[in-house]
């Protein structure tokens, strides 16, 4: 491994890697889900976790200038501390890195209100594969010249190049927020309340999933009491001027009255943030009940998340394995969790399962990934989503920035 201080070393190691012809493979904090920052096929990781200084927050550009290795956690705690707001929020926003979130194009409960990762990354330096340097996109908010590098860039896994400095576009800090908890019969009534805020012209900040399986995992981090019929959560959370989210509030109180078996908000800083601290430590809590997952990350046309959620049900008790639906409701971006003990269940099982339910999400014109992105372990579904026209011109972009193929070598394609 290499753990390099600046760009120009970075510059250097490629260089010296086009040279030798060895596999280079960045990594920030190591939190993908996909095993995209594994040195599988051997070559040198590449650590990104030295150059983490915040360079610049400019309160009236609303820019800062960043290195890769800073935690999106620790950013977000200096820009809120000068009145400003940094929108994207994985559930692993205080131990990933922004250089990760870009590379993955991170996203996040507030995706629903304030999109992801790629839409606050203004501009990007990159070392590209032989070592040259160089900067793409502005620091300003608008700019349409030439190709959109800045964006082929965000979300490719390593695979292009290694992002050195980065600028992102920041937001004035909401004035208040509040989260509602509400509780539901089933994920499809669930999935019917948000069509209702929906159909209010109501958009909340964010709207977090929580089926039967996922809610009991974390029940005791909520400190509340659950209806007995409860069988699923959505989180709400709603921000703004301080009347603004008052009158969200009781428009969606009002809304949801019909569908839910109890309603109850959460302003107080404690309160809520228990709530959306169950909601991030889903994924620890699950691994702690069951001995292995298989986690998928789907995206559906909302309106067809109520079906899908019931179809992915059926398909899971059909072969008796556990699944465990949960996240981003509001922008149809549903973490699909296959659970399953490996004594009990053979592996062939559990992948015919997926691939059964990645089929229903593209036939609903859903997409296979939504954020998580494709890394090693969904790299064989990527046929399934993208025609072969597609594929080949996207592999012949990978060879026009790494002829050699020595960037994160054996990711994203099959
Ligand atoms: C408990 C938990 C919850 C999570 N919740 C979410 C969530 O809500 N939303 C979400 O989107 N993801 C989530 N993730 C996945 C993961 O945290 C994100 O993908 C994150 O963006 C990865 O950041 P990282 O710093 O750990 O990067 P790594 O895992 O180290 O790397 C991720 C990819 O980026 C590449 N890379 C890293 N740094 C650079 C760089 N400077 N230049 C070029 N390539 C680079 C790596 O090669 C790799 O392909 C979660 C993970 C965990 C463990």
């Amino acid at each position: 491994m290499a753990i390099p201080e600046n760009t120009q070393e970075i510059a250097e190691i490629l260089a010296l890697a086009t040279e030798e012809n060895f596999p280079v493979v960045p990594r920030g904090a190591g939190t993908a889900t996909t095993g995209a920052p594994l040195a599988h096929e051997g070559g040198l990781v590449l650590s990104l976790l030295r150059l983490n200084r915040i360079l610049e927050i400019n309160t009236e550009d609303l820019v800062a200038v960043v290195e890769p290795g800073v935690f999106n956690g620790a950013f977000k705690k200096e820009v809120e501390a000068r009145g400003l707001f940094y929108p994207p929020d994985p559930a692993s926003y205080e131990f990933s890195t922004l250089g990760g979130n870009i590379a993955t194009c991170a996203g996040g409960p507030k995706g629903l209100k304030y999109g992801v990762t790629k839409d606050y990354v203004l501009g990007l330096e990159v070392v590209l594969a032989g070592g040259e340097v160089i900067f793409c996109g502005r620091r300003t908010m608008k700019g349409v010249v030439g190709y959109d590098l800045v964006h082929l860039f965000t979300g490719s896994e390593g695979t292009l190049g290694i992002i050195t400095k980065i600028i992102l576009k920041l937001l004035p800090r909401p004035k208040a927020s509040a989260t509602l908890a509400a509780y539901f019969r089933s994920v499809e009534e669930a999935a019917e309340g948000f069509l209702e805020l929906i159909n209010e012209g109501l958009l909340p900040a964010a709207a977090e999933l929580l089926d039967e399986v996922t809610l009991a995992a974390v029940s005791g981090l909520l400190e509340q009491e659950l209806p007995p019929e409860a069988r699923a959560l959505v989180l709400f959370e709603f921000d703004g001027g301080p009347g603004q989210v008052k009158e969200d509030l009781s428009l969606a109180e009002g809304a949801l009255s019909k569908l839910a078996l109890k309603v109850e908000s959460a302003r107080e800083g404690a309160a809520k943030e228990r709530l959306w601290q169950a909601r991030r430590q889903i994924s620890p809590a699950l691994k702690k009940l069951y001995p292995a997952k298989v986690a998928d990350d789907v995206v559906l046309p909302r309106r067809l998340v109520p079906r899908f959620l019931r179809e992915a049900k059926e398909l899971a008790e059909a072969r008796k394995i556990t699944v465990a639906c949960f996240g981003h409701l509001g922008d149809g971006n549903i973490h699909v969790n296959l659970l399953f003990d490996p004594k009990e269940t053979a592996r062939e099982e559990v992948e015919s399962l997926r691939r059964e339910i990645l089929e229903k999400v593209l036939s609903a014109s859903g997409t296979i990934s939504g954020e998580h992105g494709i890394g090693l372990t969904k790299k064989g579904y990527l046929p399934q989503e993208l025609a072969p026209p597609l594929l080949e011109l996207q592999k012949a972009l990978k060879k026009v920035f790494d002829p050699q193929g020595i960037l994160n070598p054996g990711k994203i394609f099959p």
